[in-house]
């Protein structure tokens, strides 16, 4: 049995070496580094995937989310509704801009931000919510685009983790996640679903002036070279990145299927464990499996009993995560934002029962016959 990883990184490029290698070298030989026809490429190729007008590449996901909080014009003071059981990504960005994150609770089976909390946290300085889609799973889009469209507020997707899933409106439109507000953000980071060798993020939208603007902040706020008109950033995709991603946007739906295979064979093997939750599926929106998460049940000492089964998987080479051990609103770097004044029940209970089971489009069935043995030893004993 090869060793086992939670994303297995080198075995899914051996199997697109020659494709990525020429790639790659075909960047070296043009030298055409910074933008250029494999990013030009790229971008044409995601807005048709996803069905969207603009991708403006960038950097990272983590500049994505803040270029597109620049862009909407956010100013210091404005209040942004988001979870606070995220990546430290998501709610960062708004404390660099001087914004004001409003953190808001969970629904517990989805792990996404709850509407109804959305609702409560608004105030006339509410400008924008910022959804994410944590571990593959979208959030409750539909109820959150009413929210919005009632109280006139923009919606910004974190998606860095949910690419290429579809979500099912009541009026039975059918559209992918990143997409349904008023920007979606995402991360090429090389352990997501769609992932580079390197950094990489892109933005989407279909509003063409929102475009324009998205694409001046990232390019140090130029419309013409050396005229600059607003305060950006520099933040670009690199073409070697680029490449590797012409090479990988055409596999990501056969990618997530074999995650997919990987998620349903875990469930089928826990689903009947009165201590094991296993990932919820709503039915408005496809799962995408960017992490397989389990809540763990235990009458006393939740966390305990979590971290044992980490240290026992770990024991026995099978890696696991907690993602993550601290929600926002309890980081040292929220203190100044008032994040210990919050009350987040949900959000707590979970951060001490999820753990995160290795899943990947490259993994093998014994592989996963002897996680689920160890996890089900630990649980059993
Ligand atoms: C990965 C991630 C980001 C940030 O992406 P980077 O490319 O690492 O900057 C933001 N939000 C979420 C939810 C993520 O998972």
């Amino acid at each position: 049995m090869r060793p086992i990883q939670m994303v297995d990184l080198n075995q899914q490029y051996l199997n697109i070496k020659n494709e990525v290698d020429t790639a790659m070298l075909s960047v070296l030989n043009s030298s055409l580094f910074i933008g250029g026809p494999q990013v030009y490429t790229f971008a044409k190729s995601l807005s048709q995937y996803l069905d969207i007008k603009h991708v403006i590449p960038c950097a990272n996901g983590t500049d994505a989310l803040q270029i597109a909080m620049m862009a909407l014009g956010l100013q210091p003071g404005d209040e942004v509704i988001t979870p606070s059981f995220t990546y430290i990504a998501t709610t960062e960005v708004m404390a660099l801009l001087r914004l004001k994150p409003v953190f808001v609770d969970v629904d517990k089976s989805t792990f996404c931000i709850d509407p109804a909390a959305i609702k409560k946290a608004i105030t006339p300085k509410t400008k924008a919510i910022v959804p994410v889609h944590l571990y593959g799973h979208a959030a409750d889009m539909e109820a959150i685009r009413a929210i919005a469209r009632e109280h006139d507020l923009f919606v910004i997707e974190d998606n860095a983790q949910a690419i290429g899933s579809d979500y099912f409106f009541s009026n039975n439109t059918q559209i992918k996640t990143g997409t349904i507000g008023t920007i979606g953000c995402t991360s090429f980071f090389p352990s997501k679903n769609l992932g580079c060798y390197g950094d990489g993020g892109a933005m989407f939208t279909n509003d063409d002036a929102l475009a324009e603007k998205l694409k001046m902040v990232a390019n140090h706020g130029q419309k013409i070279r050396y005229y600059h008109d607003i305060v950006g950033c520099n933040s670009r995709l690199d073409a070697i990145q680029a490449a590797v991603l012409n090479v990988k946007l055409p596999l990501l739906d056969k990618y997530i299927a074999a995650r997919t295979i990987v998620a349903d064979r875990y469930d089928a093997a826990f689903k009947n464990n009165p201590r094991i939750t296993t990932p919820y599926r709503a039915d408005y929106c496809s799962h995408v499996f960017h992490q397989y998460t389990l809540i763990l049940e235990n009458d006393n000492d939740a966390a305990g009993y979590r971290d044992g089964l980490h240290k026992f998987l770990e024991e026995n080479a099978v890696p696991s995560m907690i993602y993550y051990p601290v929600p926002a609103h309890r980081q040292k770097m929220f203190e100044a934002f008032g994040g210990g004044d919050y009350e987040l029940p949900v959000t707590d209970w979970l951060t001490q029962r999820v753990i995160s089971l290795p899943i990947h489009t490259e993994m093998d069935d014994d592989q996963q016959d002897y996680i689920i043995e160890k996890v089900l030893e630990y649980i059993n004993r």
